[in-house]
């Protein structure tokens, strides 16, 4: 079967590469593997069982058609600070410039048009004043919230228009290596099941998202691919009433705060804060179980919940940043009896570990009900624990109650952005006719900068091929 362009993964970032093309009128004969299903197919079945079946063999959260976004809380962040190193790569006014675009292809296709913290109130002055005294940098990000449900409607229309414009989707199939012959990247392996076989195509897109990040890393060691290893976030999902986050929540609907704290120095930054939302468990295929949260348009909770992550960069000898922060996540799953464990903040300050009957002794309830008490402190390196608890205690300047005891710190939040690939600013990668994007590239790790990097990918292949 030969193709002019194969598109593996059908995140956003390769359903955005689709979506240019066709809108440019490339004509391109375009292929999509995506090993889950479509997108009206993805159900999880925690809605109706209530509690995380570890689904074989893929997770519906972050699998299938609209990738890692469809389930998640569809928080489009459109300022380029937020999101990937993108800009580093193509310069940050070409990048606010495809972001500006991109959100543009997002409303045409139903995004709502609200969009959250755009004011320079006093209310945000002061929020800036107190960020400013705390040593933490608020950084401006108006978003478009689309809201789980809303999201995988968009999504869903999405998926429809590629279609009807001839885009080729092999749902089931997962694509597991490279056909790569005298240094030039001709097609890729698929299977189903028991079924096998190659797909050939001019221009080979990987865009497998943080899932699939793991895999292409092998990918570069074993093909020679240029790459350099990436960073991986190890942090916590923290989780307060919604009345200690009230100014901060409707003001500017997320807090994008980034610290340095002593001693370490190392960055630690609020990510991903949902506002009467839930914190929900995500399952790897290796069984790891990592902590995430969501909101929804209609359905809220009391709590707010938002990751505070910390970066490690690894160097001389070791570089491997991806199995340093799965082997945390796998002592945390360990103490939790493979769920993940839950502690409240003023218990970590006491030395001690958390019981589940104590819970229930506080204003916030956890919204992720099979979590379990225990002492995450016994499995996160003491860096990055200091690294949270200093953090924490900063924030408390700027939102007065988050540093409460009964605060609740869910463990383990893992973000991996391993393997950067090596790319010029036009995604050349070191593979003739290897194109890698999105989050797998370890340039974006957010659905707008992933998004508007398929844009960006779909533009120059159309260039190349007029
Ligand atoms: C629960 C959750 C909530 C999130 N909330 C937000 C948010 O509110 N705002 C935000 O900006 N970001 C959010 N993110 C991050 C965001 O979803 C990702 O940054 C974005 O989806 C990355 O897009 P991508 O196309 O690079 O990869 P993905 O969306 O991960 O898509 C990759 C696709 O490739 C497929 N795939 C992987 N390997 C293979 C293979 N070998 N063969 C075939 N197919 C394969 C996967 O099934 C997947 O569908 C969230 C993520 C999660 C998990």
């Amino acid at each position: 079967m030969d193709y002019d362009v194969v598109i593996v993964g059908a995140g956003p970032a390769g359903i955005f590469t689709a979506l240019e093309l066709i809108q440019k009128g490339s004509g391109q004969k375009i292929i999509m593997i995506e090993k889950g299903s479509a997108v009206e197919k993805r159900s999880c079945p925690k809605n109706k069982t209530g509690e995380c079946m570890s689904c074989k063999p893929y997770c519906h959260i972050t699998t299938g058609f609209s990738g890692a976004g469809a389930f998640s809380d569809g928080k489009l962040s459109l300022n380029y600070e937020v999101g990937g190193d993108l800009p580093m790569l193509i310069g940050e006014k070409k990048a606010q410039e495809t972001i500006d675009y991109t959100d543009k292809i997002y409303l045409k296709f139903g995004a709502d048009t609200h969009v959250e913290g755009l004011e320079n109130s006093e209310e945000v002055k002061e929020i800036r004043k107190r960020a400013i005294h705390a040593g933490l940098k608020l950084v401006d990000c108006p978003i478009r919230h689309l809201g789980t449900e809303k999201a995988q409607e968009l999504y869903y229309a999405i998926e429809q228009y590629l279609l009807q414009n001839g885009v080729e989707i092999l749902f089931g199939y997962e694509c597991t290596n490279l056909i790569i012959n005298n240094s030039e990247c001709r097609g890729v392996y698929v299977s189903k099941g028991a079924e096998n076989k190659e797909i050939f195509g001019k221009r080979i897109v990987v865009a497998t998202g943080r899932r699939g990040a793991d895999w292409l890393d092998k990918l570069c060691i074993e093909h020679g691919i240029a790459h350099n290893p990436g960073t991986v976030d190890i942090g916590v999902r923290v989780e307060v009433r919604s009345e200690i986050m009230e100014t901060v929540n409707r003001t500017l609907y997320e807090s994008k705060l980034i610290g340095y704290p002593l001693p370490f120095r190392n960055k630690v930054r609020t990510f991903c804060q949902n506002p009467g939302g839930f914190v929900s468990q995500e399952n790897y295929d290796n069984n790891l179980a990592v902590v995430n949260g969501h909101s929804y348009k209609d359905l809220k909770s009391d709590n707010t919940n938002l990751a505070i992550l910390c970066s490690h960069n690894f160097n001389q000898p070791f570089n491997q940043p991806i199995e340093y922060a799965q082997k945390v996540g796998e002592l945390t799953n360990m103490l939790g009896a493979g769920h993940i464990l839950v502690q409240r903040y003023g218990d970590i300050l006491n030395g001690k570990r958390t019981w589940q009957n104590e819970l229930s002794r506080s204003n916030v309830k956890p919204t992720l009900p099979d979590a379990v008490a225990g002492d995450i402190t016994a499995a996160l390196p003491y860096r990055s624990m200091v690294n949270i608890i200093n953090f924490i205690q900063a924030v408390d300047h700027v939102v007065p109650g988050f540093a409460s005891e009964e605060t609740l710190l869910y463990s383990p939040e893992l973000k991996f952005y391993s393997n950067r690939v090596r790319m010029d600013k036009d995604f050349t990668t070191s593979v003739k006719g290897l194109y890698c994007l999105g989050d797998s590239s370890g340039w974006t790790r957010g659905l707008m900068m992933a998004s508007a990097m398929g844009v960006l990918m779909g533009r120059r292949i159309f260039e190349e091929t007029v």
